[in-house]
């Protein structure tokens, strides 16, 4: 009936979600963006005279080339991605998505195809969806690019923010394989994930894509700590 109306409340505080469903205009301010020159290795606001951020400096080389994130996981930022994740608020992957290729828009790098960080079946199972690849179907179509799950998990892994940092890359080892039948090489990808704490996880992802004979890999999360 609202439908009918024009009405779409924002998925965050059920104002007026400014017809498409999207965030209110309210909801928006919230968000907490990145400042310019942006981090090419995280997203982030570069921090110091370098060309990346303090943590990316102190990082062992990111496989990846280039990164994008769209907003800080702090307070209202945590808040949205807790509901989009744990909330059972699939409907966020739209606005979410947007929100993600409007930032992508912004850089001219190429892309052949747009896919995710896999969820283990059983915590699939558990959750019922995987919010990846919700948000990153929906900033694909926006961008008129195309999405793939090319990536499965072979194993369940403990949950990273459980472990101290160095474990994080073991834990992740191997974690990771290509779909059996997808033909990825020579292609730009671009990987997505819901934030981006310490990289561990994306780092074993892309190096698996690279193994399997990706020209490049770029990455996307919604958020960053
Ligand atoms: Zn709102
Ligand atoms: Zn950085």
């Amino acid at each position: 009936m609202f439908k009918a109306l024009g009405f779409f409340p924002c998925p965050v505080c059920g104002g007026d979600g400014a017809g498409c469903n999207d965030f209110c205009p309210e909801c928006m301010k919230r968000f907490r963006r990145f400042a310019s020159p942006r981090c090419p290795g995280c997203g982030g606001t570069v921090d110091g005279i370098l060309a990346q951020c303090s943590s990316c400096v102190q990082e062992p080389m990111r496989p990846w080339l280039y990164a994008v994130t769209c907003f800080r996981y702090d307070s209202f930022g945590r808040e949205v991605i807790h509901k989009f994740k744990f909330g059972n608020f699939p409907e966020l992957a739209r606005p979410l998505g947007r929100m993600a290729a409007a930032e992508m828009r912004k850089c001219s790098e190429p892309i052949d195809l747009l896919t995710s960080v896999p969820l283990h079946w059983t915590r699939y199972w558990r959750r019922g969806y995987n919010q990846s690849v919700l948000y990153a179907e929906l900033c694909a179509a926006e961008l008129g690019v195309p999405f793939r799950q090319v990536l499965r998990r072979t194993r369940p892994t403990p949950h990273q923010a459980d472990l101290p940092r160095k474990e994080r890359l073991k834990n992740l080892k191997g974690a990771f394989a290509v779909k059996r039948g997808e033909h990825i090489k020579g292609l730009h990808i671009w990987l997505a994930d819901d934030v981006f704490t310490t990289g561990a996880t994306l780092h074993e992802a892309a190096k698996t894509l690279l193994k399997a004979g990706v020209a490049d890999v770029r990455v996307l999360t919604l958020a960053r700590v």
